[in-house]
């Protein structure tokens, strides 16, 4: 999960289980501990903070750090605090760190029927893949049933081992897109990047109803496209290539970036290896390369496209670039069970 809405106001629509809170520390006698939010909900945390020290005569610190999913946990302030609270993510059943990191979801209480509603008109097939953030997740039953009152079929895929809820997608994730087949998605939420992901993963419609601003739209892949195609096209004649791994619990793709590295040198190409732990266009600065190849969070790629000092490649698209894919196969990089 990339980012909770920050516009002012959204954030009172999401739970932060304060009642919860308070109880897991006193049944843990917790002493010191760690919130850790995105940054959407950052703004929250002195004010939780003052209520649970009052509550429970603990000590919160809260991480300053940027957060931008459960992929991020605060290490450094896990090894500081008894517990640790993370918001806005579910935890990825693949890493689980620590028994001492409780999640707490922030579930959204915004009603979504009334987009749904909205939107099955708009729907061209019968079968209906339902498709959500964690948010909402909670949501998809109720929403089932308005699109089967309404004469549609509806399907949830499970996903892999990385997602927490039936119908869930990351950033980084969506295979509950394509476990279950359908004739289009539904996608419930607000932003782009999720529903464009599942379209090119899918090659399917999709369509998105935001409950927050009550619009529903057909996401169209086209521009992402050209621009990731510009990308690979600047990336062609490169010679040096710079392949980030992050060292992010959750992001950590050592495996993979070794064996770009050594595609790299069966097409004759220079390529290093650079470990980093927050991947910004400033970072990358001093290293002279020609391209670069993220393996660290897929989206880093799509959404700071052009602010990198060379163009930054998807893995798919080194590929592309070596030889070694169609550009007819270029799909959003995902972290999975499988590779995509
Ligand atoms: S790696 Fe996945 S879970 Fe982590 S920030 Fe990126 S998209 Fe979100």
């Amino acid at each position: 999960m990339w980012r909770l809405r920050m516009s002012l106001g959204i954030s009172e629509a999401f739970d932060l289980r304060p009642d919860y809170i308070i109880s897991v520390i006193k049944d843990t006698r917790a002493k010191l501990v760690g919130f850790q939010f995105p940054e959407g909900l950052k703004r929250k945390g002195p004010e939780l903070a003052k209520k649970v020290e009052k509550a429970t005569g603990a000590e919160i610190i809260i991480s300053g750090d940027p957060c931008f999913g459960a992929c991020d946990l605060d290490r450094t302030l896990l090894d500081h605090v008894d517990i640790l609270f993370h918001f806005g993510h579910a935890e990825l059943e693949d890493i689980r760190l620590s028994n001492k990191v409780y999640f707490i979801e922030t579930r959204s209480s915004v009603d979504v029927l009334h987009v749904i509603e909205k939107a099955v008109p708009e729907l061209k097939g019968q079968k209906i893949g339902l498709i959500t953030t964690v948010q909402h997740v909670h949501k998809l039953p109720d929403v089932c049933g308005v699109l089967e009152r309404m004469g549609k079929t509806c399907v949830i895929g499970r996903g892999d081992s990385r997602i927490a809820y039936a119908g869930q997608v990351l950033g980084c994730n969506f295979s509950a897109a394509r476990d279950e087949d359908c004739d289009e998605y539904l996608y419930i939420g607000s932003g782009d990047f999720h529903p464009l992901g599942v379209a090119l993963s899918t090659k399917k419609r999709v369509l998105a109803a935001d409950p927050f601003s009550g619009e529903v739209r057909e996401v169209d892949p086209s521009r992402i496209l050209r621009q990731r195609s510009a990308v690979i096209a600047k990336s062609l004649d490169a010679q040096v290539f710079g392949i980030i791994v992050s060292s992010k619990n959750g992001q950590k793709r050592m495996e993979l970036a070794s064996s770009l590295k050594e595609l790299a040198k069966k097409h004759g190409k220079e390529s290093h290896l650079i470990l980093i732990d927050l991947v910004t266009p400033d970072q990358l600065l001093q290293f002279k390369v020609d391209a670069f190849v993220n393996t660290a969070c897929p989206r880093l790629a799509i959404d700071e496209v052009g602010r990198f000092p060379a163009p930054m490649l998807t893995p798919q698209e080194f590929e592309i670039v070596l030889g070694e894919r169609e550009w007819e196969k270029l799909v959003l990089d995902e972290i999975t069970e499988e590779p995509v």
